[in-house]
């Protein structure tokens, strides 16, 4: 049945609009076939009993409801730890509904510091790589700053080459926006390496320019992979003034909440800090949204309490764990070249490159050769034919001579990991077929 797009003049029974809708909501993808994903689909028994509980609870009343804002600053606390706060900090963090309102507000935040210091009227500037979310891009347009994109490539690793910065930034940049496990093929950009170029640049011109990461995905997967012993990404580089992720990602909470920390609060321009008095209590707080319910930061903080540092990296590991071998194997078909670094762990290839449990792939060249009318495009459509939603896109001009790769992602969440697998079977299949027809 169709949603009625009128309201009816009379009421009905709650079985029967109840059935109706629920009729609707089976013909959806099954939220473990969803493979594109990276929202958390799987939510134990007890964080479902937490949600009901703080359903009706809203993150606005902060005097009513004291035990939400206690564990969303316990959240913070978490976080601030995870992510390396140094002794001289005192971070200052806030829940959002995800990570794109978060990375709005550490850009307003950017800008309002590099106001209180210019002169003059120019327009600033924000730089971020072409493999940045799309919500940089909207952050620059919304708030008018113009977006210094940095072209990012096959040749310069899927990440943002810090060579690049080179005569991109003035002394009109309110900041530069990394990413820790982009959304197109999961690669954290060399937040430690642009940090030195931009520490060299200060020397030279003068011009402080710091640095936002978005960890949308890699916040909670870095702290808890091998690549905690890696690179420092976080609070341990000076330069690194903001950092967002997505609790409802790999946090495994309930949709929706994002995090926002600031080194320091002095980071947040007083200006911004908005006071309201018209819920009991008065509150000053820098968000975009106001009401909002508490229950997906409660489910968070079950989550921090229930796994703790054993069960998020035993959970992070069996996932990378995941798209390693899922990644080794498609390429061992010989169709497949994956574009996502997480597979080469199982190459032998000794330093694992930090990623989040993503497989991103396209044909392989010596396929395409085989099979040069095959599309990449109708492997994705045949896949949603046998209920598996696998996002298809073009990476535009980031092959090695500038031509577009296309791709298809598969996100590795807990309960994608049996899914994935028989996936990928199939995928092997649909494209084994494609050979045969292409040589008849
Ligand atoms: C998902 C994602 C976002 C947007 O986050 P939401 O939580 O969906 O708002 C931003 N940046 C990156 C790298 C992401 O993967």
């Amino acid at each position: 049945m169709q949603p009625q797009d009128h309201l009816p003049s009379r009421s009905s029974s709650p079985d029967r609009v109840l059935t109706s809708i629920e009729e609707s909501l089976v013909k959806d993808v099954v939220p473990c076939r969803n493979l594109g994903s990276f929202v958390t689909t799987l939510h134990s028994e007890p964080v479902c009993k937490l949600v009901a509980q703080s359903l009706h609870k809203n993150q606005a009343c902060m005097e009513e409801y004291p035990s939400i804002s206690k564990f969303k600053q316990a959240c913070i606390s978490i976080l601030a730890d995870l992510w390396n706060k140094q002794s001289s900090d005192s971070p200052y963090g806030l829940a959002t509904t995800g990570s794109s309102e978060a990375i709005q507000l550490a850009g307003v935040a950017m800008r309002n510091v590099w106001m209180a210091k210019s002169v003059g009227n120019r327009r600033p500037n924000v730089i971020f790589g072409s493999n940045a979310h799309v919500c940089v891009a909207k952050f620059a347009q919304y708030f008018d700053v113009e977006p210094r994109v940095i072209p990012v490539s096959s040749g310069s690793g899927y990440t943002l080459d810090p060579l690049l910065l080179h005569g991109r930034v003035d002394q009109h940049t309110i900041g530069v926006f990394l990413t820790l496990g982009t959304t197109y093929t999961g690669h954290c950009d060399p937040i430690s390496d642009v940090a030195a170029y931009l520490d060299k640049l200060q020397c030279e011109s003068g011009f402080d320019i710091p640095i936002h990461v978005d960890a949308a995905s890699g916040g909670f997967v870095l702290p808890f992979s091998a690549a905690h012993d890696g690179p420092a990404w976080d609070f341990r580089i000076p330069r690194v003034v903001s950092i967002n992720a997505s609790g409802h990602k790999f946090g495994f909470a309930p949709s929706t909440v994002g995090w926002l920390l600031w080194r320091d609060p002095g980071l947040v321009p007083e200006n911004l800090m908005l006071e309201s008095s018209y819920l009991r209590g008065s509150q000053s707080e820098f968000t975009l949204s106001f009401s909002r319910s508490g229950a997906s930061v409660v489910g968070q903080y079950y989550n921090f309490q229930h796994l703790g540092l054993e069960g998020y990296r035993r959970k992070i590991s069996q996932l990378l764990e995941t798209a390693y071998s899922i990644g080794s194997q498609l390429e061992d078909t010989g169709y497949f070249h994956c574009l996502s670094n997480a597979h080469n762990h199982c190459r032998g290839c000794g330093n694992q490159p930090p990623g989040i449990p993503v497989v991103v792939f396209t044909f392989s060249e010596t396929f395409k050769k085989q099979a040069p009318s095959a599309s990449l495009a109708d492997v994705g459509d045949r896949m949603l034919e046998q209920g598996f939603a696998i996002p298809h896109y073009r990476l535009q001009t980031w092959g090695s001579e500038g031509e577009d790769i296309e791709v298809l992602r598969m996100v590795i969440r807990e309960d994608t990991r049996d899914q994935v697998r028989i996936a990928s079977r199939c995928l092997v299949d649909i494209v084994a077929s494609t050979v045969v027809v292409s040589n008849e």
